[in-house]
């Protein structure tokens, strides 16, 4: 297993439609392995394939430390058939670090994909498991809490990045 790097905002791959995964191959597996290091190593809940440079449809999800009766799991090619409720929840992201806002979400989905083993899943979620993939699909869809949230917000986490940045070249 490996730890791979988190790529951050604005990194081009974060803003990318990702591609459907068409056989669960070796290759594969291990970036689910790798992904489920990369994450807990990084203390998330979550962690889509394009977080760390692969664009494909592939995410893991683990949100334990929030809601213990919950595991870990993998699942490739995820899609929401059905949703109900409305939930809003402080979310941060791996890739938008030092950020956290709240953002309103389905309360319940149903979610289809395929287990790492290949098998078609359903699995219905509630509360912060729901909320975890929801923030998660959004990302292989190209979509970041940045979005979810009012301009100005955005503006004003911009305006602190270009900050950083304009002091990190002074340093
Ligand atoms: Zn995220």
């Amino acid at each position: 297993m490996a730890i791979l790097e988190i790529l951050k905002y604005p990194h081009p791959i974060l803003k990318k439609k990702c591609e459907e995964v068409g056989r669960i191959d070796e290759e594969v597996k291990k970036l689910i392995r790798d992904m489920t290091e990369t994450m807990y190593q990084a203390n998330g809940i979550g962690l889509a394939a394009c977080q760390v440079g692969v664009p494909k449809r592939v995410v893991v999800v683990d949100v334990s430390p929030l809601d213990p009766e919950k595991e870990f799991f993998a699942i490739v090619n995820p899609e929401i058939i059905s949703e109900e409720g409305e939930i809003e929840h402080e979310e941060g992201c791996l890739s938008v670090p030092e950020f956290s806002e709240k953002v309103k979400r389905k309360e319940k989905i149903l979610l289809r994909g395929l287990s790492p083993g290949g098998k078609s899943i359903e699995v219905p979620c509630e509360g912060i498991l729901a909320i975890a993939l929801q923030h998660e699909i959004d990302h292989i869809n190209g979509v970041l809490i940045l979005d979810r949230i009012s301009r100005l917000k955005r503006e004003l986490y911009r305006n602190k990045l270009k900050k950083e940045k304009k002091k990190e070249e002074k340093d």
